[in-house]
């Protein structure tokens, strides 16, 4: 039987660019902090690194700071930042659960940020403030509206705006030189990089402060011997996931919609109706708890993402969908899809298959049961 990975959202197999580039790295010994010849030419990897992501973000190489992935990112711009945060009810673990004083912003039923909402919140709120709406949603893949977050927010003076675009990058065409927000956080291994790379960028003016102490690196923001291949891996993957043809692989993710459609027409695809990203999809199985699923789909040898685990086990509804006003049980029926840049039509093909048996045999053995 052959394996299908259909869980881009939660980690990308590495490029072949990154992989050339880090088995020929491993050859390498030195510290970017020693002015030894050998540490000089760590530094330039760092230094070349940087300005990718200088040239991405449209911003000075002093403004980007390279961290282990996205979820440190986070917690150093949430947690060091003196004031009101304002977030929307559907950001990531990394940022929800960092600042249990936050506002929350809701969103509506397809899971777009409530502007108007964001609008009273920012008139009600003490100064300064800081408010962190995503790129995209990793579950459902919708796109946020953040030009228009950015234009409210910025009507005040002492607000901040970050946007955490782990799961937008590339896959959308967005000029982040133009976008506006202040601070941005991103992860190597969602882009075909390596895990345990990442980094922040904030722009001058941002009051950022540091997590980690100690032997200064990173001008004094992130202190700790950087990650070097971690580093270049982020900094190959970034360029390259600029050039993905994400549209064949949203022609593949429609194609199976329409399918999963064909076979269950109950079935429910949130945030289809708006702006979502190309490659991900989030579906209901009617009747069928996602965690079933999730052992069936892993004994037919798919890979995919069925919702978080709690301590004792058993698969919690998404917040993000409850917070959609999708109810506890619908919830517990969802399951997320997310295609990649190596998806085929065969792997889409084997998963709808699999799809239409599954659905079958539990409808079939619930009934029985009743
Ligand atoms: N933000 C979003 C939207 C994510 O999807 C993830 C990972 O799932 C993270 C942050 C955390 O990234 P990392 O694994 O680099 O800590």
């Amino acid at each position: 039987m052959t394996s299908v990975y259909l869980d881009y959202n939660a980690t990308t197999p590495l490029r072949p660019s990154v992989k050339t580039a880090l088995v020929s790295l491993l050859n390498e010994v030195g510290n970017p902090s020693s002015i030894h010849q050998h540490g000089r030419t760590s530094r330039k990897h760092l230094e070349k690194t940087r300005q990718i992501l200088s040239t991405v973000f449209g911003c000075g190489p002093h403004e980007v700071t390279f961290t282990s992935g996205a979820t440190e990112a986070n917690n150093q711009i949430l947690r060091g930042f003196e004031g009101t945060v304002i977030m929307s009810a559907i950001e990531h673990s990394s940022v929800r659960n960092v600042r249990s004083d936050a506002r929350i912003c809701p969103v509506d039923k397809n899971g777009v940020l409530d502007l108007e909402s964001l609008d009273r919140l920012l008139s009600e709120i003490e100064w300064p403030v800081l408010v962190a709406v995503m790129f995209a949603n990793n579950e459902t893949g919708v796109v946020q509206p953040l030009t228009d977050v950015i234009s409210l927010v910025k009507k005040r003076e002492k607000a901040w705006v970050h946007c955490d675009v782990v799961q937008g990058l590339g896959k959308i065409t967005t000029d982040f030189r133009t976008l506006g927000a202040d601070t941005y956080s991103l992860s190597g291994h969602k882009i075909g990089g390596p895990s345990g790379s990442g980094a922040m960028i904030h722009k001058e003016g941002f009051p950022l402060k540091p997590l980690i102490g100690g032997g200064g690196q990173e001008r004094f923001m992130r202190s700790g011997t950087p990650n070097i291949l971690g580093i270049v891996g982020l900094g190959i993957a970034l360029e390259d996931c600029f050039k993905d043809n994400w549209k064949d692989i949203e022609r593949l993710r429609n194609k199976m919609e329409a399918d999963i459609k064909a076979i269950c027409p109950h079935a429910t695809i949130f945030g289809a109706s708006v702006h979502r990203l190309p490659n991900t999809s989030c579906f209901t199985m009617p009747g069928v708890r996602n965690d079933t699923q999730a052992i069936n789909f892993d004994l037919a040898k798919i890979s995919l993402s069925a919702g978080s685990a709690c301590s004792s086990g058993t698969v919690k509804p998404s917040s993000v969908l409850l917070a959609m006003g999708v109810s506890e049980e619908e919830a517990l029926s969802a399951i997320r899809v997310s295609l990649g840049w190596e998806t085929t039509q065969k792997e889409i093909e084997i998963f709808i298959d699999q799809w239409a048996k599954i659905y079958h045999r539990c409808r079939n053995e619930g009934e029985q049961k009743q």
